[in-house]
């Protein structure tokens, strides 16, 4: 027998990431290609944040895929100290923020890797980083800007 069954879990919305489980899956092929995306509206050219295959102001169902800035900035965060979601107990402390992507109307929840909550405030800017987990999924956090953004 192998090594015990580990778990990853990652904050992503849908676990299932490939085109039999899920109409976003170019999403999860896109970070892997290190590109953050989402879906505008081919109709009304609403940018939409999460990715949707439904438009939620027109209903139209015609999305193209664009991508989202690699930067932002903290707009609001916390640390995880207890109650991580199952999966992510052995990460605590870990910090979680809002962050408001430069030059588009669009805020993503994410953890940020390599900084202690003691360390942040409000406004510092921070960059993508794409994690890619064990059983092949991916998902992104960002580290504060000029901190190496290596794969955890
Ligand atoms: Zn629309």
């Amino acid at each position: 027998m192998g090594e015990p069954q580990e778990w990853h879990f990652a904050f992503d919305f849908y676990p299932l990431q490939s085109p039999e489980h899920t109409r976003i899956w170019p999403f999860f092929q896109h970070l892997k290609e290190g590109r953050l995306t989402t879906t505008r509206c081919a109709k009304c050219s609403s940018l939409l944040w999460q990715p949707r295959v439904v438009c939620p102001h027109c209903n139209a169902d015609a999305m193209e895929w664009v991508d989202l800035p690699r930067h932002g900035r903290i707009y609001a965060f916390t640390a995880v100290y207890a109650g991580a979601p199952l999966g992510l107990e052995k990460d605590v402390p870990f910090v979680v923020a809002i962050v408001e992507l430069d030059g588009v109307p669009v805020k993503v929840v994410a953890r940020i890797d390599e900084a202690r909550y003691e360390d942040l405030k409000i406004g510092d800017p921070v960059t993508l980083k794409i994690v890619e987990l064990a059983d092949g999924r991916v998902w992104f956090r960002f580290v504060p800007t000029g901190k190496p953004s290596s794969p955890a």
